[in-house]
């Protein structure tokens, strides 16, 4: 493309929201073959409420809730702040955890008024030994629900099973048609459950989930679906998401995410909204027709 087709494509893109860091990627992107997306805050708002919380018998919901908030409260996860906030909102007194862990991908744990304290996914439990098993029936209920199910145990038992969802972005059904109209396959990358992924997959139309993947796993996904697919484009938000970023052929961050992740990219897409990949995508079609 001609140094001007190219301004001229980064401009219109500028309009409607898609800032192009690198001219490259205006040329390159039309090759894309696939599209992968990370789920949480790229996909979904990244702002999850709890929904759900089911002790276990013998434990009482505030008491579980309370120390449960108490480790979270010092991790950085967009879980951490809807249990933290339910158990505000319950007026429950959160405290300041000691020996706080966090072991991404897998979940958090502290030590609360000298109690153990242990929150995260199912392979969390099996990590540590307190496996979740009581709590099958439900865990697939919430996953078919599209919720997150996250387990609590205290000191060394199983405690309860809790759910947080995380409502899809409005235009997400709309953004995974757009790409499908020009003839791309979609794909999900996330750390979450595959249930749960699944079901947010169906409900907005995505081809392939690839689900409970380890942060540092998301590299590998990208090449893997490139091996098999071609091209490949990759959507993210987090720190978690910024070697896929710089992975991907071409990299699109999404503009409220974390510094890492734009700085990682190729493309921003300032506002978030996920058609701005199809738009992108078109636009530099156009550019490549322009010069033809
Ligand atoms: P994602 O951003 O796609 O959820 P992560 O790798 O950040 O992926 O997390 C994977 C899973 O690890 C989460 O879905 C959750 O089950 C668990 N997890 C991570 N951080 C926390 C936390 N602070 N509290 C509870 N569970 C957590
Ligand atoms: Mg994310």
């Amino acid at each position: 493309a001609t140094p001007t087709s190219i301004m001229v494509g980064t401009g219109r893109a500028a309009e409607l929201g898609v800032l192009f860091r690198q001219g490259e990627a205006l040329q390159s992107l039309r090759n894309a073959r696939i599209v992968a997306l990370d789920k949480t805050g790229t996909l979904t708002l990244g702002k999850p409420t709890l929904t759900d919380f089911v002790v276990a018998d013998g434990f009482s919901e505030a008491e579980v809730l309370r120390l449960v908030a108490s480790v979270e409260s010092r991790s950085e996860h967009p879980i951490a702040e809807a249990i933290v906030g339910a158990a505000r909102s319950r007026g429950l007194a959160v405290a300041s955890p000691e020996r706080f862990e966090a072991l991404p991908g897998f979940g958090v744990s502290a030590m609360v008024e000298g109690r153990r304290v242990e929150v995260g996914a199912d392979r969390f439990m099996v990590r540590i030994g307190i496996p979740a098993t009581a709590f099958a029936t439900t865990a697939a209920r919430l996953g078919a629900e599209g919720k997150s199910p996250l387990y609590a145990a205290i000191d060394g038992k199983l405690a309860a099973i809790v759910a947080v969802a995380d409502p899809l972005k409005p235009s997400t059904r709309e953004a995974v048609a757009a790409l499908h109209a020009l003839g791309l396959r979609v794909a999900m990358v996330t750390g979450d459950n595959r249930r749960t992924a699944e079901a947010i997959a169906r409900q907005v139309g995505i081809d392939e989930v690839v689900a409970e993947v380890l942060p540092e796993a998301k590299v590998e996904t990208v090449r893997r679906l490139r091996g098999e697919h071609g091209p490949i484009a990759f959507v993210g938000d987090g720190i978690n998401d910024a070697p896929a970023l710089a992975e991907a052929d071409i990299g699109l961050a999404i503009g409220t995410g974390t510094d890492i992740a734009i700085e990682s990219a190729d493309v921003v897409l300032m506002s978030g909204d996920l058609r701005g990949v199809a738009n992108a995508i078109g636009l530099s079609q156009a550019t490549i027709r322009n010069i033809k």
